[in-house]
């Protein structure tokens, strides 16, 4: 995954959420050239799939590929959590 730039600013706010220990504050990120990764230390598989997982949907990502998904359910009104491609292939297959 590509690291997030960020600022001085916002390196601050992923302080705030390092010193609760909060989950927020996992993620790759870049500043002038240096990289700073926050990851769970021993996180199971299950763990970090699920963690990817709700990133994506929360971004309004396919939850397979990350592909930025541009398709709303008409029933809930929000996004599907799969690109057009992956429902294709997952959702419509009934
Ligand atoms: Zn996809």
């Amino acid at each position: 995954m590509e690291p997030k730039k960020v600022t001085i600013k916002s390196l601050q706010g992923i302080l705030d959420n390092l010193k609760t220990a909060s989950e927020a504050a996992i993620g790759t990120y870049l500043y002038k050239g240096l990289r700073l990764q926050i990851s769970k230390y021993k996180a199971s598989g299950a763990e970090r799939f699920a963690r990817l997982y709700h990133r994506r949907r929360n971004q309004g990502l396919c939850v397979v590929c990350g592909e930025k998904v541009t398709h709303k359910n008409p029933r809930t009104g929000k996004l599907y959590r799969l690109c057009n491609e992956h429902r294709e292939k997952i959702d419509k297959k009934v």
